[in-house]
């Protein structure tokens, strides 16, 4: 029997893992997609990073973060914030022009995407101890209040099963509730709670466009954005360290909107948003990559198709069994959402794990 098993492994999961992995505690990470990272997603073009997941972490705020990649030597770049952003208020009107730094919140990027802090957590733990292809299903409580949990590997049309003393369930709350099935079912409160937590980013897509050059910053435009007008809402500078220029977007369309239309009228509709933004040379872009995380069956369930209105109230839910710790950043009050709550609530998960066994 393993000791410790974490259900998930995306930067909360890894970081659990990366801190066991330093202690003589027997666990495992069962993954249910063929890699880990979660909902971090980065595309690697040519040796130039592309995040289509998360890209940035803010060091005034966040402090474990801040300190994890300091810690683990990880080289950051800040976020390009030079010249003027836009407010695009209408198609046919003129965008207003405002300072960047003025809106500046100091966000800063990881050289090589934030795929870069996966892939040094994943290096902390035994290669052995990562299950992936493991979609978990089923969590059958023993009368020893040990559990049985049951996975099914798609690719080998397989199932397996495991058994655990402690379980940490790190899956997005509502994903938690529709696709795992709990013996005896999960009370009603604890129900409620994990489905009042929507998936945060579950209703967002996102598009990188890259270009020759970074063309808006000879026009002294930062490349910053928000739009009322779209399909995209908010637009940033992702160029790279390695001189690799690129735009990245946020859409306002929902999701039942951007469903309606294939991946060539999308990015037709991106480009005529950037050239009426940037000018003419936009239309000479090199590449578009799309990832649309309402899609994802990993992430996402039906309910978080709808865009988040208000920023939802995160936080540990009551509580079910000693045994039984949630871990994910939908389960941090402060941070919850960023990277940030997913390492509070794995730290909190390991201190948790660390004081059962003694
Ligand atoms: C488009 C986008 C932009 C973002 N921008 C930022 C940003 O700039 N800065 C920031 O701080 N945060 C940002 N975030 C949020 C950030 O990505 C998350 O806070 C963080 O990645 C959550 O990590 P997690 O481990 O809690 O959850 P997840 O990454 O969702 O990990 C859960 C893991 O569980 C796995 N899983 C699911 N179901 C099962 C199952 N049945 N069995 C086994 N495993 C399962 C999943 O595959 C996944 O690997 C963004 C997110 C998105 C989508």
């Amino acid at each position: 029997m393993t000791k410790v098993l974490i259900i998930g492994g995306g930067v909360s999961g890894l970081r659990i893992g990366s801190l066991l992995s330093k202690e003589n505690i027997s666990f495992k990470i069962l993954e249910s997609r063929g890699r880990v990272g979660g909902r971090v997603l980065t595309h690697n073009q040519d040796n130039n990073y592309f995040d289509l997941g998360p890209t940035w972490f803010w060091p005034e705020t966040e402090k474990t973060i801040t300190n994890l990649i300091s810690e683990l030597n990880i080289p950051t770049i800040e976020q390009y914030n030079e010249g003027n952003s836009l407010l695009e208020l209408s198609k046919s009107e003129k965008p207003k022009y405002i300072e960047s730094k003025k809106l500046n919140n100091k966000s800063r990027r990881i050289v090589g995407g934030i795929n870069s802090l996966v892939n040094v957590l994943k290096s902390k733990i035994p290669s052995e101890k990562i299950e992936l292809n493991k979609k978990v299903g089923s969590v059958i409580k023993n009368n020893d209040a040990t559990f049985s949990i049951n996975t099914y590997d798609e690719i080998k049309n397989e199932n397996k099963s495991y058994h655990a003393d402690i379980l940490i369930l790190t899956l997005p709350p509502r994903l938690l509730l529709e696709s795992v099935s709990f013996t005896p079912k999960l009370p009603k409160k604890l129900q409620i709670d994990l489905l009042s937590k929507p998936t945060w980013m579950g209703a967002q897509a996102k598009i990188v466009v890259t270009f020759n050059k970074a063309f808006w910053r000879d026009k002294n435009l930062s490349g910053n954005v928000v739009s009322w007008a779209g399909p995209l809402r908010e637009i940033y500078d992702a160029s790279t360290e390695y001189d690799e220029s690129a735009l990245f977007g946020f859409f306002s369309l929902p999701p039942a909107i951007r469903n309606q239309y294939d991946n060539e009228s999308i990015n037709n509709q991106v480009i005529e948003q950037l050239i009426r933004l940037f000018g003419p040379e936009a239309q000479s872009y090199n590449n578009i990559f799309y990832k649309d995380w309402s899609q994802d069956k990993h992430t996402v369930t039906e309910g978080d198709k709808l865009n988040i209105e208000s920023f939802p109230s995160y936080g540990e839910p009551p509580k079910y069994a000693e045994n039984v710790i949630f871990s994910g950043t939908e389960y941090n009050e402060e941070h919850g959402g960023h990277l940030e709550g997913a390492l509070v609530s794995a730290e909190k998960a390991y201190v948790k794990v660390k004081k059962l066994l003694t």
